[in-house]
């Protein structure tokens, strides 16, 4: 992902202002949220980060693409590997697959949880220039987001959510255009996995009430803002996850302040599959890239891996989709 520049209209936020916040202490009492174990979610980390880089074309891309989906089908999920070939902006032709995960898919009410399983083929904004081709192991930009949707896939075979819930670990969404790169059509280069799943859904008239995008959320002391294409797109979505952090005391890791404007899988679900969703994504104010120092670097490595940080953003997920009925 990269974050853009464009200034989006903030008109229609000002509306849905009111109408939030209260359902949470409410139902709190009711529901039973099984505890989300962060020790389980770091060794899925782990596991995918032990393949070696996931970069399409790879035999590591492979082996963890079979790992992950036997890994779903284990947990009780209706599993589909949507394969496709994708046209990167260098003209290589990507052999992808995303990964989608069913949980009663029978339920009419669905949330959908995704991540990208994918890593980038080049650290190109390492500071060392002799490392910009080497490749990102992605133990934050990638297998951070799926080892915590993991982890809630592992709870929900225990004790399942009254709602239907599908995880997507979308493919390729990290084969963007590199920062030397002078061509044209930049801006699309990224998220193609989810651009394809979009157009091409798994299920005809695919539908969900919303969607939550986990991305870098595996970072010590990691912060998350509210993402501006998320407050555009899904406000009260965003209003919901952070108002439940915060009732968990996870205040400081969720911030309730504007943060930056990310081209991210989410994007496209909200542009193209029309499924208000939102970015929950690692974001530094004080950084130039807005991103840890180690993004796109050869150091996003378990050394950046945090239990605590997994455990807030994997517990405030399952309150919020155990409490959905
Ligand atoms: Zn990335």
């Amino acid at each position: 992902m990269r974050q853009i520049l464009f200034i989006l209209l903030t008109v229609i936020q000002f509306a849905a202002c009111n109408q939030v916040t209260k359902s949470a202490q409410s139902v709190e009492k009711t529901v039973n949220v099984p505890t989300f174990s962060s020790d389980s979610a770091y060794k899925y980390v782990q596991q995918q980060v032990d393949f070696g880089p996931r970069v399409p074309n790879t035999k590591e891309h492979i082996a963890c693409s079979n790992y992950l989906a036997a890994t779903l089908k284990r947990f009780g999920a209706e599993v589909i590997e949507q394969k496709a070939t994708l046209l990167a902006f260098d003209g290589t032709s990507l052999n992808a697959v995303n990964i989608i995960g069913s949980f009663n898919p029978q339920a009419k009410k669905r949330v959908l949880l995704f991540a990208h399983w994918d890593t980038r083929p080049w650290a190109d904004h390492d500071p060392n220039p002799s490392n910009r081709k080497k490749p990102v192991m992605g133990a934050n930009d990638g297998a951070s987001g799926v080892g915590v949707l993991l982890e809630i896939a592992r709870q929900f075979q225990i004790q399942q959510p009254n709602i239907g819930v599908d995880i997507i670990f979308f493919d390729a969404e990290d084969y963007g255009a590199t920062e030397d790169f002078r061509g044209e059509n930049t801006e699309d280069s990224w998220c193609l996995g989810t651009q394809y799943w979009a157009r091409n859904p798994h299920v005809a008239g695919y539908r969900a009430d919303y969607g939550i995008l986990l991305d870098m959320v595996g970072g010590k002391q990691a912060t998350f803002y509210r993402e501006q294409i998320s407050e555009y797109y899904a406000l009260n979505i965003v209003d919901k996850v952070w108002s439940q952090a915060r009732s968990l005391g996870f205040g400081q890791y969720f911030i309730d302040q504007k943060g930056g404007t990310i081209t991210d899988d989410h994007l496209y679900v909200n542009k193209i599959a029309g499924i208000p969703s939102i970015d929950i994504i690692q974001f530094d104010p004080n950084s130039n890239s807005g991103f840890a120092h180690y993004w796109h670097t050869v150091n996003d490595d378990m050394t950046n891996i945090d239990k605590n940080t997994l455990n807030a953003v994997g517990t405030t997920l399952m309150h919020v989709v155990y409490k959905e009925k």
